[in-house]
């Protein structure tokens, strides 16, 4: 009889429950041991909530930005919210919200079952011991009350596996700060907003990052009077200077209180009242304060260091490009590695781990093809080499950055705000790295991250057809301007 090897994965997030598919596909006999349900924090908390939330500030925003200039009359006995044309049902959102997220769990389950996964609902670690002397672990599962399986039945107690390969794939929760304890009403982390059935009047966001530059654009597209506290001296600090810089310039116009360099040391809940006090002894008040500072691994109790996992200071798990960790037949993808914070790299280090350990063809995880989007209004996309890796000395660029003011179609449908910007590499013209700063820039990315993973040049971008007119011509015309910069910079050196 052929030897089917057992897995056993910890976490069902997209790091966890692409690798069961894969690893069910190529033979194996697959177990995913999650607590709270298939799909992650990506699916029930995190990802697909915020971005769900996000598509009606989106509406909001779009329509509330444009409808005079675009010549739209906005009927006379038309309900208002302040001084806003559209307002918000948040209760009716967050139950959108809510149920969309339920759904997508539910979906992701049916298709792990029906690729033959087994499903066990409950806390899982690996077993004291190490590895025995055929090279397989044990993995013990303290079972949910109710939870053996997707769909629940007997439960509690404990369980133990024996697996040939462990993948950990545990993601990560929200950081918290001691003197800013959440209490789930008016001092909130991201995963209690949902909740809420009344729009906050006045939103303090606490942290700058991806994750607190989303939630205040949405909060104050959907009608929400919002502070942002920024600890450094502009939002967005990893992300491109040009693009923070127009995000933060349209946050400002808008009506957001963004506080630079403001690092909030306590928050407190007062009668119906937040007080958010900054280092410096200032205090803001607010009627909701929410906690957006970042987010910490979920390793404790697992009993990975006393099995030879390494992990670093901060607790996440380390791994090799194959995603090994330093204890041998164990695997780990996703947020708990701190590779890169993002599902789809969750799920790509989730695959590769199956193809190493099963034998398959694989290709290590290149974090320079990454295509990643900051879900605010301008939306940020980016791929590749960025200005600081130009800056730094780490990639040798040339780039050409083109405002959407002067794009056709962006005028025509009241764009003011966004840009374009490629790097290539001075002497071949390869495309090495783009960020599109624009509504739906998500969606426009796809080109330059194609070129990127594909080592095109500007020409060969510049050659291809795009729709006239279209944002995306503007990917194409930077592409132009680079090829005659190329150009003129070659005959520039022959001549000298
Ligand atoms: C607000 C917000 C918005 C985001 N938006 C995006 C976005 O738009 N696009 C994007 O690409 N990324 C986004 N991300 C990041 C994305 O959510 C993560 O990269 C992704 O969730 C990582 O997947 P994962 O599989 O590593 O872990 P997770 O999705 O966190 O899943 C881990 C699972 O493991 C379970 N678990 C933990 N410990 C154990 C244990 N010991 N036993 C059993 N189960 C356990 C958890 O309960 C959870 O179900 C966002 C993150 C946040 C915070």
């Amino acid at each position: 009889m052929a030897y089917v090897t057992r897995i056993v994965i910890i976490g069902g997030g997209p790091g966890g429950y692409e690798a069961a598919l894969v690893a069910a596909d190529l033979g194996a006999e697959v177990t995913v041991v999650d607590r709270d349900g298939l799909g992650g924090a990506a699916v029930l908390t995190d990802c697909v909530p915020s971005k769900t939330l996000i598509a009606t500030a989106e509406v909001m925003t779009s329509f509330d930005s444009s409808y005079e200039e675009l010549g739209i009359k906005v009927a006379a006995d038309a309900p208002t919210s302040g001084a806003r044309v559209v307002g918000v049902d948040l209760g009716k959102v967050n139950r959108r919200v809510k149920r969309l997220a339920v759904a997508q769990s539910h979906d992701i389950t049916q298709s792990v079952t029906r690729a033959g996964v087994t499903l066990l609902r409950g806390f899982g670690r690996l077993a004291p011991g190490g590895q025995a002397v055929d090279g397989s672990r044990g993995v013990v599962v303290d079972l949910a009350e109710g939870g053996v399986g997707a769909e629940g039945g007997e439960g509690g107690g404990t369980r133990e596996l024996r697996a040939d390969v462990v993948l950990i794939a545990t993601g990560t929760r929200p950081r918290e700060l001691p003197d800013a304890v959440p209490d789930g009403e008016r001092i909130l982390n991201w995963t209690q907003v949902y909740d809420l059935d009344e729009l906050p009047e006045e939103l303090i966001v606490v942290g700058s990052g991806v994750t607190g530059a989303e939630f205040a654009g949405a909060y104050q597209a959907l009608g929400s009077r919002v502070t942002l506290v920024s600890s450094r001296d502009r939002v967005l600090p990893g992300e491109d200077p040009d693009a923070a810089t127009v995000l933060e310039d349209v946050f400002r116009r808008r009506g957001m209180n963004v506080m630079s360099r403001s690092r909030a040391e306590s928050v407190q809940r007062v009668g119906d009242k937040v007080e958010v006090t900054l280092s410096d002894g200032r205090v803001i008040t607010g009627s909701h304060c929410l906690m957006a500072v970042g987010s910490i691994p979920n390793t404790g109790g697992m009993g990975l260091e006393e099995a030879g996992v390494r992990l670093t200071e901060g607790g996440q798990v380390k791994v090799d490009r194959v995603s090994r960790t330093s204890a041998p037949g164990v695997y780990a993808a996703g947020d708990v590695t701190g590779v890169f914070m993002l599902a789809s790299v969750a799920a790509m280090q989730g695959r590769i781990a199956m193809y190493h350990a099963l034998g398959d063809a694989v290709q290590p995880l290149n974090l320079k093809t990454v295509a990643s989007n900051v879900f605010t209004d301008p939306e940020i996309a980016t791929v590749g080499y960025s200005a600081a890796d130009v800056e730094c000395g780490k990639m040798d660029a040339v780039c050409v950055k083109l405002p959407l003011r002067g794009n056709p179609r962006a005028k025509m449908q009241g764009i003011r705000d966004g840009f374009v910007k490629l790097f290539c590499r001075p002497g071949t013209g390869i495309v090495v790295g783009g960020v599109v700063v624009a509504p739906r820039a998500s969606e426009l990315i796809h080109p330059i991250s194609l070129a990127v993973d594909n080592n095109l040049t500007v020409e060969q971008v510049a050659s291809a057809f795009t729709v006239y007119p279209s944002v995306s011509g503007s990917i194409a015309e930077a592409a132009r301007q680079l090829h005659i910069r190329k150009r003129a910079a070659g005959g520039a050196a022959a001549g000298a």
